[in-house]
């Protein structure tokens, strides 16, 4: 919404658009260090409340530049984060440790939230962080190696 808001006002009102673009806070947090006329500081202060509550709530909800990406992204053409078929069912591991709540009960990666961060990619390469590769380090003639899911 904050994406085709900036679009349509664009195509309508130079002037509304830079007050629009003035959602995203940095310019007066970071380059203007909270230096300017208070509605500006008021907003910017609320973004950084927003995210002490929500894990990265403005990169996540408000960002028309992430907006754009999670537009783009719809063109992707295969799901390039591995999975096991543990994942899921039982192993649950990454989900837990995905930030950005990306990852199902089944294991499946839902890219629309995800934000490659890379955390569940280098659990699964990692054999003292995947579940089933330690287990089968632990007891190699006990547990068979599970095949690795080709990526879809
Ligand atoms: S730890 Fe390994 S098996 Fe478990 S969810 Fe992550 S990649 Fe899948
Ligand atoms: S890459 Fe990061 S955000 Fe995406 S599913 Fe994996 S842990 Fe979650």
């Amino acid at each position: 919404m904050v994406l085709a808001g900036l679009l349509l006002s664009a195509a309508v009102s130079v002037t509304w658009t830079d007050r629009l673009v003035e959602i995203e806070p940095f310019k007066t947090s970071i380059t203007l260090n909270f230096v300017r006329a208070w509605p500006f500081v008021v907003w910017a202060v609320a973004t950084v409340l927003l995210s002490s509550f929500v894990y990265k709530g403005y990169c996540r909800y408000l960002c028309p530049l992430g907006a754009g990406m999670g537009v783009l992204g719809k063109l992707r053409r295969w799901d390039w984060i591995a999975r096991r078929s543990e994942c899921g069912q039982p192993c649950q591991r990454c989900r837990s440790d995905c930030a950005y709540q990306a990852i199902d009960k089944r294991g499946t990666v839902d890219y629309d939230e995800c934000f490659q961060c890379m955390d569940c990619v280098v659990i699964y390469e990692n054999d003292s962080l995947c579940v089933p590769l330690i287990l089968s380090n632990r007891h190699p003639t006990q547990i068979r190696v599970i095949p690795i899911q080709e990526v879809k």
